[in-house]
């Protein structure tokens, strides 16, 4: 097992042992593919979402919110394309009989390709030392350049078979790369179908086909149907935006890397609508501003790259992901598609309503285009995990396992700790925790000796610890121990509110 894997299968069991997530419906053994948050989880999910639907929302006077329905009129998803489009194509293979996305296992290959790069590049940094040029190693070493190429050609070659539709020459090309089954080894495969990942249910009492309905497979249609009452009764002028935080559900054919890729799922998605011909200024505004938003998490930013797309959707004249490096490599975490005027245009036809802007500023009516980011709550959820567990050896030669998630996003803020139960720590504790908990997620824990306490608040990402002793009861100070540092100092109680609101504190974050 690779050390990523290694660490990938620590982040699961370390969710699981610390109340993050669980898998849904576990006594039965579970549904795969759905996950449910738990206590601390949840807390970390709603504080992620706080902090996007602040800096869409709270801090752009041209957005505003929506909170729209799961189920929608069925002619959405025909007018969307979804009910003829949204497929992805699936192969099986006949020996392990595991299903696969076809597009999945060439991007596998060559992310394959990609790390054989990565070890050519490390094993001349490594001879080179410090006179090391990468940017001129990448440009001139041959194996490097026939690596590349290789990318390049199965890249051109995918994007060819999706742009005639031609599911035969992708067969072909699984073959002609030699893909086999990453479980079982074999390359005996079927061939290629396509498959519809749209949920579907039948609505009321009546069972007649014309009762179907479909569970939406993203939030960004309840957005484009309501754009006119929204525009109307926010008197918004175009530009503007609306955002929306929603459950989507997609059957989704392989469905294994944790949270990455699941059934049902949260979607975090903002359609700004933009005068005719402004659409790629706007794309670019909107690729950087949410690369910017990424990178204001303090999360390292070699863990971020855009992945410019060759194979654009139906609907789109532009489209970028940002891509994070999740424990199993880089992979799609948001992404900002340039929607040109596909899906309101698509919606004035099927409902037969216009569905136009009057500009004032030029007296005339129009068709906006929308460009649109789209970000994965649980995928978001994940980056951050991943990125902030960290095993770290300490002086004695312990481990301590602690989740340096950023302060403001940590599930509690603060946890209260009296020394001892006898003396009066307890209730002197107490009180300070009451006081605390109408600002701030705070939590109280008399337990056990003082350290494996701190373990336990590293371990859910606590940033901040608060030791009440028995000198806390005759001066009223405490001892405060911050979480990456394991720093300790001594402050009155009457400053707590302040040092915690200092560090932990969402608006500090908001610029
Ligand atoms: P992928 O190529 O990984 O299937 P996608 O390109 O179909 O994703 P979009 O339709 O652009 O995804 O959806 C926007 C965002 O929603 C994605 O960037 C991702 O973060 C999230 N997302 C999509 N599908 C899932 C899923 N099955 N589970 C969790 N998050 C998802």
């Amino acid at each position: 097992m690779s050390a990523n894997q290694d660490t990938f299968k620590k982040i699961i069991s370390h969710s699981k042992e610390y109340g993050f997530i669980f898998q849904s419906s576990e006594i039965y053994d579970g549904l795969s593919a759905v996950y449910d948050y738990a206590q601390n989880g949840v807390e970390l999910k709603n504080n992620i979402k706080k902090y996007w639907w602040a800096s869409m929302v709270q801090m752009n006077d041209n957005i505003v919110g929506l909170d729209s329905s799961i189920l929608m009129h069925p002619k959405t998803w025909k007018a969307s394309g979804h009910v003829d489009a949204f497929n992805d194509p699936l192969i099986d293979n006949k020996d392990s009989k595991l299903r696969y996305r076809a597009d999945v296992l060439i991007e596998d290959q060559i992310t394959k390709i990609e790390s054989k790069i990565q070890k050519e590049i490390n094993k001349a940094k490594k001879r080179f030392g410090d006179s090391f040029d990468e940017q001129q190693f990448i440009k001139t070493n041959h194996r490097v350049l026939d690596n590349k190429k290789k990318i390049d050609d199965i890249t051109k070659a995918m994007k060819k078979c999706f742009d005639d539709d031609d599911l035969v020459e992708l067969k072909k090309l699984i073959d002609n790369l030699g893909i086999s089954d990453p479980v079982s080894g074999s390359k005996n495969w079927t061939e290629i179908k396509q498959f519809n990942l749209m949920f579907s249910t039948k609505i009321g009492a009546s069972s007649d086909s014309a009762s179907e309905i479909y569970l939406r497979p993203e939030t960004a249609q309840g957005i484009f149907v309501n754009f006119l009452n929204v525009q109307k009764s926010s008197r918004k002028k175009i530009p503007f935006g609306i955002a929306q935080i929603g459950k989507a559900f997609r059957n989704e054919i392989i469905a294994r890397q944790f949270i990455f890729r699941m059934r049902e799922f949260e979607q975090m998605e903002m359609q700004f609508f933009v005068k005719p011909g402004t659409q790629s200024e706007w794309y670019k505004k909107w690729k950087e501003s949410r690369m910017n938003w990424h990178k204001s998490l303090g999360i390292s930013e070699d863990n971020y790259r855009f992945h410019d797309h060759d194979k654009l959707a139906h609907y789109a004249d532009a489209a970028c992901d940002i891509e994070f490096k999740f424990p199993f490599g880089f992979k799609e975490l948001e992404g900002i598609h340039s929607r040109t005027n596909f899906d309101l245009t698509q919606h004035e036809s099927h409902s037969g309503r216009k569905l136009k802007y009057f500009d004032p500023e030029i007296s005339e009516s129009y068709v906006p285009y929308v460009v649109e980011t789209s970000i994965g709550l649980d995928r978001m959820f994940l980056a951050i995990l991943s990125s902030s567990y960290v095993e770290e050896e300490l002086e004695n030669d312990s481990i301590r396992t602690v989740l340096k998630i950023p302060p403001f996003l940590a599930p509690q803020k603060a946890a209260i700790l009296p020394l001892v139960k006898k003396d009066g720590l307890s209730e002197y504790a107490r009180k300070i925790f009451d006081n605390l908990k109408i600002y701030f997620n705070v939590t109280f824990d008399e337990k056990d000796a003082i350290g494996r306490r701190y373990r336990r608040q590293d371990a859910i990402g606590t940033p901040i610890c608060i030791t009440i002793d028995h000198d806390s009861i005759k001066d009223d100070s405490v001892t405060l121990r911050f979480r990456d540092s394991m720093e300790q100092i001594r402050i009155s109680v009457s400053k707590l509110r302040s040092e915690i609101d200092k560090c932990t504190s969402l608006s500090n974050w908001l610029n």
